[in-house]
């Protein structure tokens, strides 16, 4: 049996014709040896499918997400499964209860078929930091997936699951959706609840869905946004209306130096869909790497600090305490993370939290502000995704400012706090080429409209 490329539709369809158990007995196979040529999960919850099934077969047949397999990015709480972070350090720490992502997703009757791969605590680009080996590119494995949720864009962007979630924090769902080919959306932030899930960077961090079209997208994201009481950031989204004929910004400083032949095949789909189109500036933009680089190493230091070989995971034993800290977190952390940890003690330290910290946070107003007037003039802005297309294993993964550039298009939003999409728009040298849909907060609707229009436009 061929399950390849199925959308949340199809799949419907085949559990309706096969009958919920055949499907899984035929399909979790299938998955498996598949998913042995890219890696991209890490660990498969086969006894949570037939539990789940036992529960649906009693349930109503109307829930959204009724029988439709997902996978989940292994930093998202799953009850009584191993929870990784792509890390050494909780290779053995299971997950005590779900997350709310988690939750809601159960409730919406979705099977939850595996966590997948992922750079160690999210931090990376191509997934390549993963302590459990890497993810292959489905469209060329000697090309990395992106990262750092390479794993759920592979799995998705390889045509075998239909949905998968993930987190970004500087363009960790955008990049690698880029990179596989398939939609990935990072909410406005606080749309989604971020209780159970491991924090990276919190005032950056999202939840968000990856799909195969932009109506799976919009639905896995509907499922899980919301408010929710064990998270103080989370918000109700309004419904704000949809604009017909939206007018597209293009920020000069986002395409003046972009590879012409990423450029060319952006403007060729705009330009299909016959919207207008206007040039805007965000000055700001230039600071912005400089900006998330200094901002999420702080926020990491302080988040990681809670792994320290007592509380979580490995632990190494010594004769005192201070040698039990250091040589747990040595042995559980790899170089990335530690790179970040030593980087955001330094940018707090007494002396230079005036000097870098706080001079980060006023760069991060004016990017704010940079989006929100651009925003005033267009109803949407278009960007690239990455400046280069997927790149080779070892590329980049011994130069981290090399790594760190193919954030450049990405990272500005998660500073604003605002939505983007990311949209197949074509291929270049064999390989997918995704664009980002940008909006104001909250404006998720409109985006999603804009994506389906291209959709249908590049068909
Ligand atoms: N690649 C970026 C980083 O390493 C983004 C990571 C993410 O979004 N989780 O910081």
């Amino acid at each position: 049996m061929n399950f390849k490329n199925l959308d949340i539709a199809s799949c419907k369809k085949y559990i309706a014709e096969m009958g919920l158990r055949p499907f899984y007995e035929a399909y979790l196979p299938w998955l498996k040896k598949e998913d042995a040529r890219i890696h991209g999960f890490l660990l498969f919850t086969d006894d949570l499918v037939w539990k789940t099934i036992d529960e649906l077969e009693e349930n109503s047949k109307d829930l959204p997400l009724h029988g439709v397999p997902v996978a989940i990015k292994d930093n998202m709480l799953v009850a009584g499964y191993p929870c990784t972070s792509g890390s050494k350090m909780l290779e053995d720490y299971v997950a005590p209860y779900d997350a709310t992502v988690i939750t809601k997703l159960k409730e919406a009757g979705a099977v939850i078929v595996g966590k997948t791969n992922m750079d160690e605590f999210a931090m990376g680009s191509s997934t390549e930091t993963s302590a459990f080996g890497p993810t292959f590119n489905p469209h060329d494995i000697t090309k990395i997936p992106g990262g750092s949720s390479g794993g759920s864009a592979a799995v998705v962007g390889g045509g075998l699951v239909p949905i998968a979630l993930g987190s970004d924090t500087g363009g960790s769902i955008r990049q690698p959706a880029g990179f596989c080919g398939c939609y990935g959306l990072k909410p406005t932030y606080g749309a989604v609840s971020r209780y159970g899930v491991m924090a990276m960077a919190s005032s950056l961090d999202q939840i968000g869905p990856f799909a195969r079209t932009a109506a799976d997208a919009q639905l896995l994201f509907d499922v899980i946004k919301g408010p929710d009481i064990h998270d103080s950031t989370s918000v109700t989204l309004q419904n704000k209306p949809v604009k017909q004929n939206p007018t597209l910004g293009l920020p000069k400083e986002f395409f003046t130096d972009l590879n012409p032949d990423i450029k060319k095949v952006i403007l060729d789909a705009i330009k299909k869909t016959g919207l207008s189109t206007k040039e805007v500036s965000l000055p700001s933009l230039p600071y912005s790497l400089a900006c998330y680089y200094l901002i999420v190493p702080a926020e990491v230091s302080a988040n990681m600090a809670r792994f320290d070989g007592v509380r979580y995971g490995l632990h190494e034993a010594t004769k005192d305490v201070l040698q039990n800290y250091l040589q747990s977190r040595k042995a559980g952390l790899g170089k990335e993370v530690i790179r970040r940890i030593m980087l955001g003690t330094f940018i707090l330290s007494h002396g230079y939290y005036d000097a870098y910290y706080l001079k980060a946070q006023c760069l991060r107003k004016k990017i704010v502000e940079d989006f929100q007037n651009a925003l005033s003039e267009v109803d949407l802005i278009i960007s690239p995704v990455s400046p280069t297309q997927p790149f080779s294993f070892g590329e980049k993964i011994d130069d981290p400012i090399a790594m760190y550039l193919s954030d450049i298009y990405t990272v500005p939003i998660n500073l604003a706090y605002i939505p983007s999409l990311t949209v197949p728009v074509g291929t270049l040298d064999n390989m997918p080429l995704g664009m980002q849909i940008i909006g104001n907060n909250e404006s998720e609707p409109a985006i999603f409209s804009l994506a389906s229009l291209l959709e249908s436009s590049l068909k």
